[in-house]
């Protein structure tokens, strides 16, 4: 019930500045985001990929409003690739970006995010590793992908999400799942019309199934970006049927959650892979986090009300 209260609430400048004043929020945002600097996201890399997991990091901001702000942007995941270059991770740490951080919505903003996102992909793959384009609100898609066919035209590992609550999703899935390709499929963080997505979560379930079979029965390499411990089950029913090896596939969880499942998962022999979330714009992310969970909302208002 409080979901769509709590998105709106994401996007808006006036609460922004209420919750992130309020003292208690940094411990609760702590939980879910590795730090403010980039040293920090380094040592939790080296933690992570000490204990088998692999990572893909988020600088996080987004919907900048201004090209300097996409700049900063760039500059800030150049700083990372050579982070992640020097530390010799290779594929074992990748990026994930937002292109609205990289000026997808300003005027021009498709081209903008282009130029501004293509020296982070090189930088990458110099590292020995790629970039994923996170996806953002509906009116997004078709942009993001074009850009990813761009992108994978020089860069082909560069990889792409799409989210089972649109209505659209399954077609992108069968055009993406071809050889090479690498897919992360999540439900959807976003408040969206009913016009283009599921509103009942029963329904956007059944799409994320749908959706991972055709993934799964694919050539590319899906990238399984879910908590929910059905539809980790229901990946390694779709391995055993479509004979994918653990190597052919990968778990995602968002730093932070469900850890002892992610140990668990690379315990018997899987590929698990956190995002790793860090930076001072942690506003929009830790919202998004809050609107899915009751029990984040819960824990945020514990912190408030034992102070
Ligand atoms: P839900 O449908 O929220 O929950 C299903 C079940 O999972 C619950 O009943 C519970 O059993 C279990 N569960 C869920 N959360 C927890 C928890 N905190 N603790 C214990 N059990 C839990 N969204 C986008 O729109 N764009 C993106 O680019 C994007 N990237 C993502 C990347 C990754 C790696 C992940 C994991 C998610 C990403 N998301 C993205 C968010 C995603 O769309 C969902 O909003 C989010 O993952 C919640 O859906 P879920 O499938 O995890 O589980």
């Amino acid at each position: 019930m409080l979901g769509p209260v709590l998105l709106a609430a994401a996007r808006s400048d006036g609460i922004r500045r209420l919750v992130s004043a309020a003292p208690v929020t940094r411990p609760v945002v702590d939980r879910f985001v590795a730090g403010e600097h980039l040293d920090q996201a380094a040592r939790t890399v080296r933690d992570l990929t000490g204990r088998g997991l692999e990572v893909t990091l988020d600088h996080l901001g987004e919907d900048v409003t201004d090209p300097s702000e996409a700049l900063r942007t760039r500059d800030a995941y150049l700083a990372l690739a050579e982070v992640l270059s020097q530390g010799g991770f290779g594929e074992r740490a990748e990026m994930s970006v937002k292109l609205s951080a990289f000026g997808q919505a300003l005027p021009g903003g498709h081209d903008i995010a282009l130029a501004n996102v293509r020296p982070v992909v090189e930088a990458a793959a110099a590292a020995g590793t790629t970039v994923t384009l996170d996806m953002e609100d509906h009116t997004t898609v078709d942009s993001t992908l074009a850009i990813l066919a761009e992108l994978r035209g020089d860069f082909p590992q560069t990889g792409a999400v799409v989210q089972s609550y649109l209505f659209r999703t399954e077609e992108d899935c069968r055009a993406l799942a071809g050889e090479g390709s690498r897919v992360r499929l999540v439900k959807g963080a976003y408040k969206e019309p009913a016009e283009v997505a599921h509103q009942d979560k029963r329904e956007v379930d059944r799409a994320y199934v749908r959706c991972l079979k055709i993934l799964m029965a694919g050539q590319g390499y899906p990238m399984i970006g879910s908590h929910d411990p059905r539809m980790v089950a229901i990946t390694q029913e779709l391995a055993h049927r479509f004979g994918r090896k653990p190597d052919e596939y990968e778990f995602q969880m968002l730093y932070g959650i469900r850890e002892a499942e992610q140990e668990r998962l690379v315990a018997t022999g899987n590929r698990m892979r956190v995002y790793v979330p860090y930076g001072t714009d942690w506003y929009g992310y830790f919202m998004r986090r809050l609107a899915e969970r009751p029990a984040n909302l819960a824990f945020f208002l514990r912190s408030l009300a034992t102070r």
